[in-house]
């Protein structure tokens, strides 16, 4: 059973304007659906053919984030009906996206995703990649940049997780001042999840990505 005491206290931690994802990766329709009556609109997914086959059964209303490792060969299962792409790791990927958005005539929603922990197995570009994607981000047309996306290390050192999130919101603010001081649309940082989203809402947060917290745990521990 879902507890809407859970999503209470999530929504009573947040400061005004750190927007919740629910992650409902792994869980069924009736769950997302009891999720949904209690007001949550957003809701996050980091499979293509999971997401798709959810879009299609739950209501237009949901604003659908994907937050996974994308390939590009499962672009075309997503980009009509995704809300914001959390997850955009390689110039690679964003080249594919902006062609399959050009095809439809879209214009796709995108954070990029940087690598800020101290861990291998997590996915993000560095710096210097981003910044070498910015400096021809005339490429992308049909890409909105929105902001960016990290994932701290999972560890219960709190100094080293909002050290991260202190170093993705510096690099967020250098790069809009460099690259988008007149583009209002380059807002967002993604970060926080169960375990850290208070300091993530702390370090300047727009978006918590929640699973646990809301759903209880996974069984699969994959992410
Ligand atoms: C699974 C996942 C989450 C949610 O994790 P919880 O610890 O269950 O809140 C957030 N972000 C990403 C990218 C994920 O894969």
């Amino acid at each position: 059973m879902i507890l809407k005491e859970n999503i209470d206290s999530i929504r009573k931690n947040l400061p005004p304007g750190v927007k919740l994802v629910a992650v409902s990766k792994f869980k069924p329709i009736e769950e997302i659906m009891e999720v949904y009556k209690f007001g949550i609109k957003d809701f996050g997914e980091n499979r293509p053919q999971e997401l798709s086959k959810k879009m299609n059964e739950l209501p237009d209303e949901i604003n659908w984030h994907f937050i996974g490792h994308l390939q590009t060969n499962k672009i075309k299962m997503i980009i009509d009906r995704v809300y914001l792409i959390h997850s955009v790791d390689s110039q690679k990927l964003l080249a594919e996206i902006n062609k399959e958005a050009i095809k439809r005539d879209l214009r796709v929603n995108c954070l990029l995703q940087i690598y800020i922990a101290s861990e291998e197995t997590k996915q993000g570009l560095s710096e210097a990649e981003l910044i070498e994607i910015l400096d021809m981000k005339s490429l992308y047309p049909n890409i909105n940049f929105k902001g960016l996306m990290g994932m701290a290390s999972f560890t219960d050192n709190q100094d080293k997780v909002r050290g991260e999130f202190k170093y993705l919101r510096g690099l967020f603010n250098s790069v809009k001042q460099s690259y988008f001081a007149d583009d209002s649309m380059f807002s967002e940082i993604s970060m926080g999840m169960s375990g850290d989203y208070q300091i993530a809402a702390e370090e300047g947060s727009t978006f918590v990505r929640i699973g646990s917290l809301i759903f209880g745990e996974r069984e699969a521990t994959i992410q």
